[in-house]
């Protein structure tokens, strides 16, 4: 089949690699129909993350389900799903607590990242690709309802329930001001999620007049970084932002999220971090009283509900697409999607 395969920084290369096969009786093989590029993918495609070249990229996916193995109970051949961007059992003592990131099945596993981030299932496929093998797949697939395209679905593989996770973890009360750092594609879903819990206002802060306008349309009061700590504290009598959400991934923007929280509120952080360390702030969080949330969003669990709300037209992702590119032209995504260019927003890849 074709796919994406990572080769190193900045070289992806759309070629022909071996058919995924079921390797457990839990495995499910997905023929991909819509994919796409998130902005973790980017991290390895900057150098930084530790990851092994030569693996399938992609942990967003939706597709048709093709072959499921002898143990796999609920999934049938033929049904559309939506691949959760980390697999999990469904059954470990995580998993039934709904914190399926930490599954002890498969050790926080995640598509798309090759050897050193299959955890303990030793090797995962990527979903940009024309097939994936999905491990534990009676759980890791969500069967669509067929009012949701593969285009919205795309949104529930990963950054819908990541920017909903953020939005939980901020602990958003009706008439609080929430202020989100960054609006690529999951801070525009932390912006969309955000508004589910009933905020007064939500500040959206970013360098891109684009993603601002975006950010606008779906409700948000959008800022420049620049006018961000003068515009939150002229909407909070000069407190700061009851809670500030970090979409990003990189000091800059958590150091914005901490200089504009008011003292008593709540830095919840879902960029995935580009590095492994941060000088973190320990005596203003301290004397401020602030609370810190940061996590691998438990995806798979947040699907169900995300879902229906699509469903019934109270969450809309669709116009955060910018492009939908033939798979083979999966290197140009990443450059546009990277360099910010031709107003790339999210791009799905179409096999
Ligand atoms: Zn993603
Ligand atoms: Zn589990």
């Amino acid at each position: 089949m074709k796919a994406a395969v990572f080769h190193g920084p900045r070289d992806v290369r759309v070629e022909n690699v071996p058919d995924p096969k079921i390797k457990s009786p839990t495995d499910a093989i997905i023929r991909i129909t819509r994919a796409a590029i998130c902005g973790s993918d980017l991290h390895p495609y900057h150098g930084g993350m530790p990851v092994l070249p030569g693996f399938v990229l992609g942990h967003e996916g939706v597709g048709i389900v093709e072959e499921t193995g002898p143990a796999v109970l609920r999934l049938k051949k033929g049904q559309r799903v939506v691949v959760a961007a980390c697999p999990a059992c469904g059954d470990c003592f995580y998993c039934r607590r709904g914190q399926v990131s930490q599954c002890s099945e498969t050790g926080s596993a995640t598509f798309g990242f090759g050897r050193n981030f299959a955890g303990r299932l030793g090797e995962v496929g990527g979903a940009q690709a024309e097939a994936i093998c999905v491990p534990f797949a009676d759980y890791t697939c969500y069967v669509l309802p067929e009012s949701v395209d593969d285009e919205r679905a795309a949104f529930l593989a990963d950054i819908l329930p990541t920017g909903f996770f953020g939005a939980l973890n901020g602990d958003i009360r009706p008439g609080d001001t929430v202020a989100v750092f960054g609006c690529g594609p999951v801070g525009l879903c932390a912006v969309m999620a955000a508004g589910l819990f009933g905020p007064a206002e939500i500040i959206a802060v970013d360098g891109l007049p684009y993603r601002r306008e975006l950010a606008r349309k779906f409700g948000a009061t959008p800022v420049d970084l620049a006018e961000a700590n003068r515009k939150i504290l002229d909407a909070t009598n000069g407190r700061g932002a009851d809670v500030c959400i970090e979409a990003v991934g990189s000091a800059a923007p958590l150091d914005a999220a901490f200089a504009n929280v008011r003292g008593g509120g709540t830095v919840s952080m879902v960029g995935v971090p580009g590095e492994p360390t941060y000088n973190f702030p320990i005596s203003t969080a301290f004397m401020r009283d602030i609370t810190f949330r940061i996590g691998l969003a438990n995806i798979r669990s947040h699907i169900p509900h995300l879902a229906r709300l699509i469903e019934k037209g109270r969450l809309d992702p669709r116009p955060l697409v910018s492009h939908v590119l033939p798979l083979a032209e999966t290197p140009r995504g990443y450059q546009i999607f990277d360099g910010h260019t031709e107003g790339a927003v999210k791009v799905l890849l179409k096999p």
